[in-house]
């Protein structure tokens, strides 16, 4: 901490003291606490833990579980009898559970619930014999990790454009992968009216907590003078946080740690907003917050 102090005094001469002021929603969600939570718990109990995919978008958590213990595979195969196969929160196909089942010595399934009621609601309707339409990337892990639930009645679009090369359908449901925005959720199941002659059900799975971060990031951006977001440089959700911020806030950055921090983008601010995205953990939080008020 000391650090930032010095650096600040060879700028600007003397010490400045700043509100630190962080928003009311910000960091970890729900469903990525859980997984991290359901990992340290497995380390605890000794086991060697393989996450399939990176459990969680962020290089220094990563960086952290690793001097745990926690590595990552990229296919069921490489899991060995003798270790614990974690599924993150994104969720996988039956028929990857199934195989990580066989394979590891144990599973921690740590799905997101918001996540596996998308995957319960493909598969119920899927055993009536009804089309399932969900709005989403048909390239993300979750959805496709929900199509395996319905894999001859799911139909993964991004918006309603896609829905013309699709034939008409029977008794649609309609869901959407839990991060995308309410509008294209919405246009998209209205849109879904015209592709069948049945009625529509119309169920919204959107997941509350990018909104809730994105919101809470908003109305602090308008009483700040400067604003930094923390998380991945390649993290969706943190770089529409940090656009989000810019609507109100000119001077919003983007970092992953304190040591990206330059004071001299501090220069006459008063007070600073702070916000992470879901994937950045508390410690690194608290570093950044630590810094910032011993500057
Ligand atoms: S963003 Fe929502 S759905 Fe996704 S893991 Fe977090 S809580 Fe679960």
């Amino acid at each position: 901490m000391e650090i930032a102090a010095v650096r600040w005094q060879k700028a600007f001469g003397s010490p400045k003291k700043m509100q630190v002021l962080l928003a009311q929603e910000y960091g970890f969600c729900f469903g990525v606490e859980r997984a991290v939570d359901m990992v340290e718990a497995a380390v605890g109990h000794g086991d060697r833990v393989r996450s399939l995919g990176p459990l969680i978008h962020n290089q220094q958590e990563m960086d952290r579980l690793e001097e745990c213990g926690v590595t990552t595979i990229s296919e069921p195969i490489q899991i060995n009898a003798d270790e614990t196969a974690v599924i993150r929160a994104h969720g996988v196909t039956p028929g990857v559970q199934a195989e990580l089942e066989k394979r590891a010595g144990k599973v921690v399934d740590a799905t997101c619930p918001f996540v596996t009621r998308v995957q319960r609601l493909a598969s119920r309707a899927a055993a009536e014999n009804r089309d399932v339409i969900v709005v989403g990337n048909p390239d993300h892990p979750e959805m496709i990790g929900v199509k395996g639930y319905a894999p001859d009645h799911a139909h993964i679009v991004r918006d309603e454009t896609e829905l013309a090369d699709l034939p008409m359908l029977r008794n649609p449901l309609v869901v959407s992968q839990t991060t995308i925005k309410a509008k294209t959720f919405f246009d998209t199941a209205e849109a879904v009216k015209q592709k069948t002659t049945d009625s529509v059900e119309i169920i919204n799975t959107i997941c509350s907590a990018t909104r809730d971060r994105q919101d809470a990031a908003r109305a602090l951006s308008s009483m700040v003078d400067a604003f930094y977001i923390i998380g991945g440089r390649h993290s969706s959700n943190s770089l529409k946080l940090l656009a989000v911020c810019k609507e109100n806030c000119e001077r919003s950055f983007l970092i992953e740690t304190e040591d990206e921090i330059d004071v001299n983008d501090l220069n006459g601010v008063g007070t600073v907003g702070v916000t992470a995205g879901a994937s950045t953990p508390d410690w690194l939080i608290d570093r950044v917050v630590s810094f910032l008020k011993a500057v």
